[in-house]
């Protein structure tokens, strides 16, 4: 039933959001909506409710193996997230703030991405025109990190973050709500709810993950920060002390500075020599191949799609690949794996293959020259087909738990860790090629490219571990109507973050991933120390080794979400995934990177900033 219901839900939601023609997005739509509430009556049905707990809590007639507890367990708790088990009174207060929470969140997120208007008068004359201008108003709707003018940073930052008592409202009443919420299903608060059956099970652990990360983080990224104040000394001959503003602007100069004009690489990027470094590398790794294949009339929602085959040499075709890549008008314009079919086995043994799109905004090839990518697109397309071999590559008996559906922070680890190949010098000259000349790209520079990657990644980090430490903190007290949320935000910074508060700024009111990632944005540190972990152990000495590819496959990937994550993982590493563990493996990672960065350095004389 389950697979049957998400064959046309996940399909209806993908053509909602991607189709180009209005009918087609209408018509699914309204199938949206249509098994959305088929969905419902089954999500709040008590009759299968009880069954299935019964089967959970007694067993069940047929025999069952640990998996399909373990899928049961699952099912059990997603009808309880609606309050199913509740008696009637609570049960309906729980429907009402599931409500309530949902309209909360989408006009907290509204509200984050909502432009500052002021007065041209209020800013300083020579940098009105950095800002959209019109008539006596200047408009700010972002925090202008490129501008190399640093008024003009501090002007849009302090503008631009300046609190707002209508987000801090929102704000704390959703907070309040969430935890209200949790707290009538039986948890003591929400982060305790959401990591239920996630990687780092419970709050306490991510704390300690994030306070442990914290220690390590603050010498290290101390020294990125003095390499940027000296950066700023002698750049602009400033003496403003290094603010908040000019973090993101001097890590930009500095990668820009160690690669040359981010355009001299794109000739050695193109679309099509990326999809051969990446069908080379998963030959080598898993013995699969990316096979192109024509559409059939009226296969694809537009005309620019590709389809690719993945076929295996001995197991033959696994499943398919639509990759939507060019922009289009109403496109959204975020990088996504969209699971259309999700594998799993058949009754007569058989096994449904998957279906997946992988959505990108890539330049469109022009006359004579292909689509041709900045690094950061490659990684961005390693990535997504990290996703997208998850589910190539997952073998499930249910589609419930197929690849990448599973926990958040066990969902990363599998592109995350294409991310260290696309930056690594010998799987990328296996590819680099210019488009024309077919002259490969010379190791000296794939080297500064990939050192290059990592500057200023202490401070980076720093800065995830800031952002992750609030989300948690946020959702994992209980808040009185007296709470001020940049009482926390100054706290949380005070305790993490290398670089002073700025009074009268509220950064958390921007700060929409709040909304959707909800005491989860820890997840991609932490599946950022998986990755990291993975890779030193079965991919360092030898990124092309057949041996580690088909453990990653049959240890990691085969799983998808079918067996509890932590003892997964535990059992694929050999070792415990404990807070240590993961810090070792991310500083581990940091400090050799560091190296190979500082020696290129030593060697380029001609980066001056540092
Ligand atoms: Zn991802």
């Amino acid at each position: 039933m389950s697979n049957s219901l998400c064959k046309v839900a996940d399909l209806a939601e993908f053509i909602r959001i991607a189709h180009p023609d209005h009918h087609f997005s209408k018509s699914a739509e309204d199938a949206c909506i249509a098994i959305g509430t088929l969905v419902e009556q089954l999500n709040t049905h008590t009759v299968i409710y009880n069954i299935l707990r019964n089967v959970v809590e007694n067993g069940d007639l047929l025999p069952t193996t640990s998996l399909d507890n373990h899928v049961a367990q699952l099912f059990l708790f997603d009808f309880e997230q609606s309050g199913i088990h509740l008696p009637e009174e609570k049960r309906k207060l729980a429907v009402d703030l599931n409500e309530y929470v949902l309209h909360l969140g989408q006009r907290f997120s509204i509200g984050a991405h909502q432009a500052k208007l002021v007065n041209k008068e209020d800013l300083p004359s020579h940098i009105r025109h950095q800002f959209a201008l019109e008539g006596d108003n200047i408009t700010i709707n972002g925090l202008y990190t490129d501008a190399a003018n640093e008024i003009a940073r501090e002007a849009a930052y302090k503008i631009y973050l300046y609190p707002s008592e209508e987000q801090e409202a929102t704000l704390i009443k959703l907070l309040q709500s969430r935890n209200l919420l949790a707290q009538l299903c039986g948890f003591p608060t929400y982060a305790h709810r959401t990591l239920r059956g996630s990687l780092a099970e419970t709050p306490e652990m991510v704390t300690s993950f994030l306070d442990s990360l914290t220690a390590e983080l603050k010498p290290r990224a101390a020294k990125d920060y003095n390499t940027m104040r000296n950066m700023k000394k002698k750049m602009h001959h400033s003496s403003k002390e290094l603010a908040l503003w000019d973090i993101p602007y001097y890590t930009g100069v500095a990668r820009r500075q160690l690669t040359g004009s981010g355009e001299d690489f794109t000739a050695y990027f193109s679309l099509g020599a990326c999809m051969e470094g990446l069908d080379f590398l998963f030959q080598t790794l898993y013995g699969i191949r990316l096979q192109p294949t024509p559409l059939k009339p009226g296969e694809a929602w537009n005309n620019d799609i590709y389809k690719i085959e993945v076929i295996h040499e001995s197991e033959g075709f696994l499943g398919t690949i639509f990759c939507d890549f060019y922009d289009r008008s109403r496109k959204p314009h975020q990088d996504c794996h969209f699971t259309i079919v999700g594998g799993k086995e058949l009754s007569d043994g058989s096994y449904q293959n998957p279906v997946v799109v992988l959505m990108l905004t890539l330049p469109a090839p022009s006359w004579g020259r292909p689509s041709l990518l900045t690094p950061s697109m490659a990684d961005n397309l390693f990535h997504e087909m990290g996703h997208a071999m998850h589910s190539m590559l997952a073998r499930t008996r249910y589609q419930h738990v197929t690849g990448t559906r599973c926990a958040t922070d066990l969902a990363e680890v599998p592109s995350i860790l294409m991310e260290f190949f696309a930056s690594d010098p010998r799987v990328v000259s296996k590819f680099a090629r210019h488009y024309k000349t077919g002259e490969k790209l010379s190791m000296e520079r794939i080297e500064a490219l990939c050192s290059a990657k990592h500057s200023f990644s202490a401070s980076d980090m720093q800065q995830q571990v800031f952002y992750s430490t609030l989300d948690q903190r946020l959702h994992n007290s209980n808040f009185d109507n007296g709470t001020c949320t940049t009482d926390i935000l100054n706290q949380v910074q005070q305790e993490c973050y290398g670089l002073p508060i700025v009074q009268n700024t509220a950064w958390q009111h921007r700060f929409s991933h709040l909304v959707g990632y909800g005491a989860k944005y820890y997840s991609y540190l932490l599946s950022r120390g998986v990755a990291a972990w993975i890779w030193q152990q079965y991919f360092q000495e030898n990124p092309f080794s057949r041996q580690s590819g088909e453990k990653f496959r049959k240890g990691f990937l085969a799983h998808g979400g079918s067996k509890p994550p932590h003892e997964m993982v535990a059992s694929f590493l050999g070792k415990d995934v404990n807070p240590t563990s993961l810090t070792q493996s991310l500083i581990l990672d940091l400090d050799m990177k560091q190296e190979a960065l500082q020696l290129l350095l030593r060697q380029n004389r001609s980066t001056r900033f540092f």
